[in-house]
């Protein structure tokens, strides 16, 4: 049985002093909760302010991206042993808005995920078509070919590290979340693309969550489908209550 995991994804938003309170108010408010696997991935100046917020927490820290490389003469970039440093457990990799609006390409999250795996690094890897891709029927072919790129050259002991995270880009921050059902069909897809890839036993225990505008009001039905494992989550994550709410509610969903 896959434990659920909610991450929540704070994107470029909060500063240093609402990044803690938030982090804190999490804290408290999910101090009881044990049957559900919790991060939050702040930006990346706010990393160690919120670890200190969490310590002694059951939540834990993710970044929102990285680099590929150790180190070296990359301006800007962190690298996996600075997350590390930082206390960081999770990274999410390839998120629609690095793909589509920083023009990370399949080949570049790939090396991504298994720098990050063999760093220690977990990866919330995220893959997602676009509406015009969905319209056109072509859904199922754009996210099986990011998800079989993506984990490209990865041995059954590296994948089992990854969390997959199906987020239909036309659903991020639009306020227009999948149905649970539109949202099951795809993790489905992607659970029997991991035992082709891999077998059934890797495919049962891989994590597969869905991100697009979760909040706490469609919470219940889609933890309720078979292959939605947890959530990835923008804009609820941002305010204590919502976020703490849909958690609770994925544990109740769960006992
Ligand atoms: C996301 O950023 O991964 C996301 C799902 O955002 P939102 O929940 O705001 O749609």
């Amino acid at each position: 049985m896959r434990k659920p995991f909610i991450a929540g994804n704070w994107k470029m938003n909060n500063n240093c002093q609402t990044a803690v309170e938030l982090a804190a108010g999490l804290a408290l408010q999910l101090k009881e909760v044990d049957s559900v696997d919790i991060a939050v991935c702040p930006p990346f100046v706010y990393l160690q302010p919120v670890a200190n917020a969490l310590s002694f927490s059951n939540i834990a820290l993710g970044a929102q991206n990285v680099y590929a490389e150790p180190n070296g003469a990359f301006t800007g970039e962190i690298s996996c042993e600075m997350l590390r440093d930082n206390c960081c457990t999770y990274v999410i990799i390839g998120h629609s808005e690095r793909r589509h609006k920083m023009g990370e390409t399949d080949e570049m999250i790939n090396k991504k995920i298994a720098t990050a795996i063999v760093s220690g690094l977990l990866p919330i890897f995220c893959v997602g078509e676009l509406l015009e891709q969905r319209k056109a029927g072509k859904t199922q072919t754009v996210v099986a070919d990011q998800v079989r790129k993506g984990l490209d050259g990865l041995g059954v002991e590296k994948a089992l590290a990854v969390t997959i995270a199906y987020e239909p880009v036309w659903a991020i921050g639009t306020g227009k979340t999948a149905t649970p059902e539109q949202a099951q069909q795809v993790h489905k897809m992607i659970r029997q693309l991991l035992a082709d890839i891999y077998d059934q036993s890797v495919a049962q225990q891989i994590r597969i969550q869905y991100g697009g505008s979760a909040k706490p009001a469609n919470t219940a039905e889609l933890m309720a489908k078979p292959d939605i494992d947890g959530l990835l989550v923008g804009g609820a994550s941002l305010k204590a209550d919502d976020f703490a709410d849909m958690i609770k509610t994925a544990a109740e969903t769960q006992n």
